[in-house]
């Protein structure tokens, strides 16, 4: 059996004030009461049906949406359905989610002269911003890249051209309120103005309801973007893509789409802004003798660098613009290689020999490590003694 409709199971016309709908509930609720009407099962199923209806219709928010999508408006399907997800938007959960914003309208609007007409566009809302998080190597960093990320939000739903409204139907004007969005009506000696409760303020209102956004006018997907990282992006780097976001609610334009980057770690270079540090190892005879070297380089190449004569362990060299690129244009910045002299491991009897003649000499030539050998010497003779 098809449900009756609201007003009908009350006797009263669509677009009822709540006045009338109140005592139209309690002429119907008396008349069909139980203790009236013993042993009458007709009776008994009319007063539940009477009592549901006036429960849907008491409430200005329930009853904006039961005036938009029918019983659907109730219905377990609604807003859960397609398109829907938490903490977004569904048809009628739009109306329940602002039903506190309402309460103040009803308690201080009526003397502060309402939101006006600043109200009845006001569910026209814009989408939401969304982030999505984008790990780079630090190679790519320096590159910058054209990269294809997936991304799910909600867009406008095909089927209806976001209209919210079945076949893309044009939401027609509201009977209530004719289109104002508000009504007035006369409270003592004041005559006030108030959302109007069939449209919840739009002034329009749809007659069915898209079947595939349930009415929301958007629905979830996955859409692949391509997005062109600049060279120069750094962790914390955000870049945003204006309208990517979630689509807007009833005709409100679209949030934007942040990517928040995030600049892997890498296994050779520190980086400190456009600036890139590294340690590279010299052997011992070319740190001492001074000669050439090859380091390799963020964009994939190597450098020749000269290593003076008598390099110590821990000296910086500069290789000028070899650093990271800046962001914002300006060029690149500097790259510096901290020398690491590496003490020779695993060696012949032969060049043991060699070592050791060149101790002996440089104990010679150098008065002062030899007196500095001396007194260490000396330092462990007297602690033994
Ligand atoms: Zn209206
Ligand atoms: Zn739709």
């Amino acid at each position: 059996m098809a449900k009756r409709d609201y007003y009908e199971v009350l006797g009263v016309a669509r677009g009822a004030s709540a006045d009338e709908i109140k005592k139209a509930y309690r002429k119907k609720a008396k008349e069909l009461h139980p203790d009236r009407n013993k042993d009458d099962p007709e009776a008994e199923t009319q007063f539940k049906e009477v009592n549901e209806a006036y429960d849907a219709l008491k409430d200005p928010e329930r009853k904006a949406a039961y005036d938009r999508f029918g019983h659907a408006a109730f219905e377990g399907g609604m807003g859960g359905g397609a398109g829907a997800r938490p903490g977004g938007f569904g048809p009628g959960q739009g109306d329940f989610a602002s039903a506190f914003s309402d309460v103040f309208d009803d308690l201080f609007g009526d003397f502060m002269g309402g939101r006006g007409g600043a109200g009845a566009r006001q569910r026209a809302a814009r989408g939401a911003d969304l982030r999505y998080n984008l790990r780079v190597t630090l190679e790519e960093a320096y590159t910058g890249l054209q990269k294809t990320i997936t991304v799910r939000g909600s867009v406008a739903c095909p089927s209806c051209e976001g209209t919210g409204a079945e076949g893309g139907a044009e939401p027609v004007s509201c009977p209530t309120c004719s289109g104002m969005g508000k009504v007035r009506a006369q409270q003592g000696f004041f005559t006030v103005e108030r959302t109007c409760p069939t449209c919840g303020g739009l002034g329009q209102i749809i007659k069915n309801p898209c079947t595939a956004c349930a009415g929301s006018g958007r629905v979830e997907r996955e859409r692949a973007l391509s997005v062109n990282i600049p060279a120069g992006v750094e962790t914390g780097t955000r870049i945003r893509l204006a309208g990517e976001g979630d689509a807007g609610m009833r005709g409100g334009p679209p949030g934007d789409l942040y990517i928040f980057i995030e600049v892997s770690p890498h296994h050779i270079f520190e980086r400190d802004g456009t600036e890139l540090h590294c340690r590279v190892p010299v052997s011992m005879p070319t740190a001492a003798l001074g000669g050439d070297i090859e380091v390799p380089t963020i964009d994939g190449g190597r450098s020749r660098v000269k290593i003076p004569a008598g390099s110590q362990s821990g000296r910086q060299m500069r290789l000028r613009g070899k650093g990271m690129p800046a962001l914002r244009g300006g060029g690149h910045g500097d790259m510096f290689i901290e020398l690491a002299v590496e003490t020779p491991v695993n060696l012949t009897s032969r060049q043991k020999e060699l070592l050791r003649e060149f101790e002996a000499l440089s104990e010679d030539n150098n008065p002062e490590s030899k007196s500095f050998f001396s007194s260490v010497k000396s330092f462990w003779d007297n602690m033994k003694g």
